[in-house]
């Protein structure tokens, strides 16, 4: 929690800064709620959001006096109220052998370190992970899963440069299979140069991978980078044409002052959010929680 409102620090100073400008010794009328409204936007929280935000505080207390330390629990408590629907862990079904998660996003948004962190992390809860480096058009994105695969001393299934993803997809389910594993993680490439390109192989991939297992993947998990504040609301819409997007994960909490943008996405895609990252180490991939985060964000 800490480590969390530490790298939320700067989303939270630029709204609390904001709140005490607008709300100083002030009776809520229309300019503030204006001004509140805009300030809620340009912290990425959202038009639906900020409009709602601002409906809501002009219901309860329009005329009033009001404090910015009223208006910033004012805010966690509206803020918790649209993420705890979508704070939901990624649960494996232990039944699956393996269970098949299927990593997308753009490139440098974080999808191997977040599947570095994922293993560890399961791999500490005493499963059987695997690592596929479908990200067959980087070498450097092979090595870096192969390093996270030294890490967590987890096998890292990978083909030379400009190998066929799907085909090593397909392959990394037969041999998880054979040695049991309980999870088995699929990185893949994010260039968004060529749209089309990009959501065909990633169509590919999943049309390849059920025939291995038709139920399989069982999680789809698109990786964003909060860093590029509005921009991740187009991708989720992209990535969604291509294969069933069932949670995001959002990195490079630490740092941003996009935060809010967390907020929007919740309001806008009800889609699950399984964890956050708030750091390139190992432990730095969070359960993310409503709370804690509206919380954080608040200040
Ligand atoms: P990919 O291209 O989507 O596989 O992205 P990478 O996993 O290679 O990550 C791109 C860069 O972002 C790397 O330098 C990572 O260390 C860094 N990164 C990933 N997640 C986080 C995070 O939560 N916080 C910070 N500060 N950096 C991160």
């Amino acid at each position: 929690f800490a480590r969390l409102k530490d790298g939320l620090k700067r989303s939270s100073s630029k709204l609390t800064t904001g709140i005490a400008d607008i709300f100083t010794k002030r009776r809520l009328d229309d300019d503030a709620l204006e001004e509140f409204e805009d300030l809620l936007i340009t912290s990425d929280l959202g038009v639906t959001t900020a409009a709602k935000l601002s409906g809501e505080l002009a219901k309860t207390r329009f005329d009033k006096e009001v404090d910015s330390a009223e208006i910033q629990e004012f805010i966690a408590e509206e803020v918790t109220k649209i993420l705890d629907p979508v704070a939901k862990p990624l649960v494996l079904d232990p039944a699956r052998k393996p269970h098949v998660v299927l990593v997308v996003g753009v490139n440098g948004s974080g999808k191997t370190t977040t599947i570095g962190k994922l293993a560890k992390s399961y791999k500490d809860q005493g499963l059987k992970v695997m690592m596929a480096a479908g990200d067959t058009f980087r070498a450097a994105a092979v090595e870096q899963l192969k390093v996270w695969g030294e890490r967590t001393d987890c096998p890292v299934i990978s083909r030379d440069t400009g190998a066929d993803a799907a085909g090593l997809a397909y392959d990394a389910i037969e041999q998880a299979k054979r040695q049991g594993m309980d999870l088995l993680l699929i990185d893949t490439a994010g260039r968004l140069q060529n749209k089309s390109h990009l959501m065909d192989e990633l169509k590919k991939i999943v049309r390849v991978i059920r025939k291995c297992d038709e139920t399989a993947p069982h999680d789809t998990l698109l990786v964003l980078d909060a860093t590029t504040g509005q921009n991740a609301h187009s991708q989720v819409e992209l990535f969604s044409e291509a294969t069933n997007v069932s949670g995001l994960i959002v990195t490079k909490l630490d740092g941003t002052a996009k935060g809010g943008v967390v907020v929007a996405l919740a309001e806008k895609f009800g889609k699950p959010v399984h964890a956050i990252g708030v750091g390139e180490s190992a432990e730095d991939l969070r359960p993310f929680e409503a709370r804690n985060f509206a919380r954080s964000l608040a200040g």
